[in-house]
């Protein structure tokens, strides 16, 4: 027997009893082969890729470690001092905080702790699901009974979903089924208000979940009288109203930052039930109305907490962040669009390490492209606090501190799909390992083994009981020209990029895979023509010397101000012909924290000169200079690392010709 076979079945034994010992109360059937995805149930559209379920896909190699970084950190220990999540949280039963942060902490913790294994994490996130399993009213109604917005329950019921698939719990479908024939009686007199009206579509993924299983029409009912009561996402973001930076006078739930994240992904889901053509309307036309009004380098959109223009300096809240990720993951599911898959890893790799401390112990509520200064200090937020862009516990206000956790994991959880024909699909990168029932219901797994995003390879090595015939979806992203696919050496022919790159064959154990993405360093423009240096998915950043002041202690966590100890003030000199010979890359190991300054295992060096005239301004970089600009200061060399590792930095430069 192979060693790597051998390898899989005692893994795969292993979780076997631990899943056992774990759902000792729950008469479940455990397969032992790895089930495959479920596909949608007539008469919704199909997807264009299936969701695995929840622990098909693996976290390897420094992924892994970024995962127990967090299990570490924050996400696996805030609930034991942080009143909201503590033991009297009303999703515990007690008479504490009774709305969204118990249920948002579980959105994260759940994948967390079962992509992870880690079984301290299992037990605390079982300790808070069991309690809603539990204690439904009679009448259906689930969670606190103080509780009377349907809005928290949306992120409750994506907590069971995602619970069940790990374990196979048989008391979650019975009282999601229940939860919903309740709401179904009740929507009419008790209809959705102020959250619940923007958000509508985060339910109906739950709803369309259980409907794949049960097959009740009466869901699909449901559904539809959510989408009549809900805000119309795709006809706000087919005529983008809202242009500029809003001012106090102009904000309402339609320009909130998270919402519009969120948002990204109802007219797919939608029409997933609605079938007409002019609702399958491309997230893209979302993605490119941001981009232009409220763009930002790292991929997200500016908004503190309402939209706030393309100015570097204007903040993105950590809770748009991941919502615009999870948005992503869904719309890729339902309509397979590659590019989704590109501002999918672009977000992933750059703008959320960007906002944690490297040891993910604290995070920041806004991030700036342009953050020289961390510090307790009004900013030009549209209605943001002063402490709004320290790293801490709960900086401005906690629904980050609850909503973080679900970033990394969920994205690790949908790097490979399913492909509607019983293959899979790779829709992002990573270092993981994919195992899942095939053609034919073979199982077989995939290990993708790479130091992507910091390096150009992956290679795949296929593993299977027996040959079996599927195809390989491989996402090739759109920067990668001149990108390579081998099979077995063998390089195949047709790659191009911003496709999707099948390759059907027979599939034996052994099978390797080579990709090469060649990472080109390119300069895309932006806010006052300044240009933002990319190479592959990552976005640099200018390394600044940073001095970190603990402001306060709260239990293990702590606050921090962060302040600059090198010049921050440069215009790149990027030579007439827009050069890039004129960058040096070089590449280190990846380390223990490599979204560290420190840590960071790639660094460009490129010439730049000072320019004295930009100086701070209200606590942030002063108004961008337009480019190109002009600087008598000396040619100077200096280091540009990965956005997520600079805690401090300039991504949007100005530059000068000569
Ligand atoms: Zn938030």
């Amino acid at each position: 027997m192979h060693i790597s076979s051998a390898l899989n079945l005692i893994r795969v034994k292993l979780s076997f009893l631990v899943c056992l010992t774990l759902a000792a109360n729950a008469a479940q059937s455990l397969a032992a082969q790895p089930a495959g995805a479920t596909p949608n149930r007539a008469p919704l559209q199909p997807n264009a890729f299936n969701l695995l379920p929840l622990t098909s896909v693996k976290p390897r190699g420094w992924l892994l470690h970024q995962l127990q970084l967090q299990a570490n950190g924050l996400s696996g220990h805030v609930d034991e001092f942080w009143p909201d999540l503590g033991s009297n949280s009303g999703w515990l039963g007690g008479t504490g905080e009774s709305w969204e942060r118990g249920p948002y902490f579980l959105d994260g913790l759940v994948p967390l702790a079962y992509l992870t294994g880690d079984e301290r994490l299992i037990a605390k996130a079982k300790k808070w699901v069991d309690w809603t399993l539990a204690n439904p009213q009679a009448d259906g109604w689930i969670g606190p009974a103080r509780n009377t917005d349907w809005w928290p329950n949306y992120v409750m019921l994506k907590v069971l979903t995602q619970y069940e698939e790990a374990t196979g719990d048989p008391r979650v479908i019975p009282l999601m089924g229940k939860y919903f024939a309740f709401q179904a009686q009740h929507l009419s007199e008790r209809p959705l208000k102020e959250w619940a009206i923007y958000r509508w579509h985060d339910e109906v993924l739950s709803i369309l979940w259980l409907y794949n299983r049960t097959g009740d029409q009466s869901l699909l009912e449901l559904a539809r009288k959510l989408q009549v009561q809900g805000h119309n996402w795709q006809a706000q973001f087919a005529d983008y109203p809202f242009k500029d930076k809003m001012d106090k006078s102009q904000i309402s739930l339609a320009t909130h930052g998270v919402n519009n994240a969120m948002g990204m992904k109802a007219g797919a889901v939608w029409w997933l039930i609605s079938g007409a053509p002019q609702d399958r309307v491309s997230p893209d036309q979302a993605v490119a109305a941001l981009d232009r009004f409220h763009g930002q380098p790292a991929g997200v959109f500016a908004a503190d907490e309402h939209m706030a223009g393309r100015d570097p300096t204007q903040g993105t809240e950590l809770c748009t962040v991941v919502e615009e990720m999870f948005s992503l993951e869904m719309d890729m599911s339902i309509l397979g669009e590659p590019s989704l898959g590109d501002r999918l890893e672009r977000i992933a790799y750059n703008a959320l390490p960007g906002t944690f401390t490297p040891d993910m112990w604290g995070h920041q509520f806004d991030q700036q492209a342009n953050q020289v200064i961390s510090s307790l200090a009004n900013r030009r937020w549209t209605i943001n606090f002063a402490d709004s862009n320290i790293f801490g516990l709960e900086p401005n206000y906690g629904c980050c501190t609850a909503n973080l956790h679900q970033g990394w994991p969920k994205f690790v959880a949908h790097l490979w799909m399913g492909t509607p024909d019983h293959g899979l699909a790779a829709v992002a990168y990573g270092p993981s390992e994919v195992s899942s029932a095939v053609a034919s219901g073979t199982p077989v797994s995939i290990r993708e083994e790479t130091d992507y995003p910091f390096r150009e390879t992956v290679t795949l090595t296929v593993e299977t009981a027996r040959p079996v015939k599927f195809p390989l979806a491989l996402r090739i992203p759109a920067w990668a020209s001149g990108a390579t696919v081998a099979v077995n050496g063998a390089a195949l022919s047709g790659v191009e990029t911003g496709q999707f790159y099948r390759v059907e064959r027979e599939w034996q154990s052994g099978d390797r895979v080579e990709l090469r993405f060649p990472m080109h360093i390119v300069n895309s423009h932006g806010y006052n023509n300044s240009l933002a240096v990319e190479r592959g998915p990552l976005v640099y950043s200018l390394k600044i010397g940073e001095s970190w002041y603990k402001i306060k202690q709260t239990g293990p966590a702590a606050d921090w101000e962060v302040y600059p100890t090198t010049p921050w003030n440069y215009a790149l000199v990027i030579g007439k012909d827009n050069n890039p010979n004129a960058f040096e890359v070089t590449e280190t190991p990846v380390g223990n924290q490599p979204f560290s300054p420190e840590g960071s295992p790639v660094e460009i060096q490129v010439k730049a000169r000072r320019l004295p005239e930009w100086q701070i301004v209200d606590d942030s970089a002063g108004p961008l200079p337009t480019s190109p600009v002009t600087s008598k200061q000396p040619v100077e060399t200096i280091s540009l690392i990965p956005y997520g590792a600079a805690k401090l930095r300039i991504t949007a430069f100005p530059y000068t010709s000569d």
